[in-house]
């Protein structure tokens, strides 16, 4: 009888002890399935903060997951890139020092990062408050201060339109070009683009008629990309940037069909033929006008137009456009054809 009981007892403990130990197996697994998750998660920001320029957050996450993983020679190449992309120079170069491997991508910051450093000694060109410099090709200080000083007002006028302070500081590059012939067949605004760094030759500086619109135009991209992750629609993007650089006022309706909605999405950018591309410029600039007027076209036209793209992640094109416009693109298109 005693030893019945005493069985019974051993099973009851077994049976105990087994319960337990799988609780915590599976709690254990079960937190690392979260820490894969979360490392995973973490990544795909990071990815997409590289991707936006968002240092900021991109350095952020990276510390994180570089605790995680602090022998991690691709989050470590990651870093050093980071910090150079934050104009810190030597903080770069001091983190290149602490990695115990070579990469020739790291001999380039370092290398790019001491060039930068002396050219802007050389021109006696203090850090800019909102634009990381780079410069190209020797451009004159003289050029450079001037571009400097026109993107810097520039840049106080659109912030205020917007009622928007970018998060990080924009990438400028500067640079001489010696094909550059200032005013040419394609749209004069072409002249300096922005591919997420804005780069505007400096010889754009001779040409008092069109550098005013010019980095106006180009900088309102660079200020609709802080605004917003979303793939925003080339007509709203162009049209905002046109409506702001004040050029190309009272032009006439280009003549023939209107375009589709789909061709006013898509990048009309690189559009070969001149007529066409003529019209989609037309129509962006109509279309985002008819929206700015339906808000007096006043400041206040223009922050609720800043809401609308920061929404566009979240709701889409006609779901933001319905929200603030009670309208969708294609009827927007409609009302100005
Ligand atoms: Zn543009």
């Amino acid at each position: 009888m005693a030893q019945k009981k005493n069985n019974w007892k051993r099973r009851i403990v077994g049976l105990l002890l087994m319960y337990v130990l799988m609780f915590v197996g599976y709690q254990y697994w079960q937190k690392k399935v979260e820490e894969r998750f979360e490392y995973e998660h973490m990544i795909a920001v990071t990815n997409e903060c590289i991707r936006v320029g968002d240092w900021k957050c991109a350095e952020k996450n990276v510390r994180e997951l570089l605790k995680a993983e602090p022998n991690d020679t691709n989050l470590q190449m990651h870093m050093a890139g980071i910090l150079f992309e934050q104009e810190r120079y030597q903080e770069c170069i001091s983190y290149i020092e602490t990695l115990n491997f070579k990469h020739k991508d790291l001999d380039y910051l370092v290398e790019k990062s001491n060039l930068l450093e002396q050219e802007m000694a050389q021109l006696g060109v203090e850090k800019s408050m909102h634009f990381r410099l780079e410069f190209d090709g020797g451009p004159s200080k003289k050029d450079v201060m001037e571009a400097l000083a026109v993107l810097e007002v520039a840049y106080d006028s659109i912030s205020n339109l917007f009622d928007f302070l970018p998060e990080n500081k924009m990438s400028l590059v500067l640079y001489q070009d010696r094909e550059f012939q200032g005013v040419g067949a394609r749209p004069d605004w072409v002249a300096a683009v922005f591919d997420g760094k804005l780069r505007v030759p400096v010889n754009l500086m001779a040409y008092r008629e069109v550098y005013r619109p010019v980095l106006f135009h180009e900088l309102t991209h660079a200020f609709v990309r802080s605004m917003t992750r979303a793939k925003v629609p080339l007509w709203m993007n162009e049209g905002i940037a046109q409506v702001i650089d004040g050029s190309h006022n009272n032009e006439e309706r280009p003549a023939g069909a209107s375009p589709s909605i789909e061709s006013l999405t898509e990048s009309f950018v690189k559009e070969s033929n001149t007529a066409k591309a003529t019209k989609l410029y037309w129509f962006s600039k109509r279309m985002v006008e008819e929206l700015l007027r339906r808000d007096g076209s006043g400041l206040e036209a223009f922050r609720n137009f800043a809401k609308c793209l920061q929404d566009l992640r979240e709701l889409g094109t006609d779901g933001a456009l319905q929200k603030y416009y009670g309208t969708t693109a294609k009827d927007l298109l409609e009302s100005v054809r």
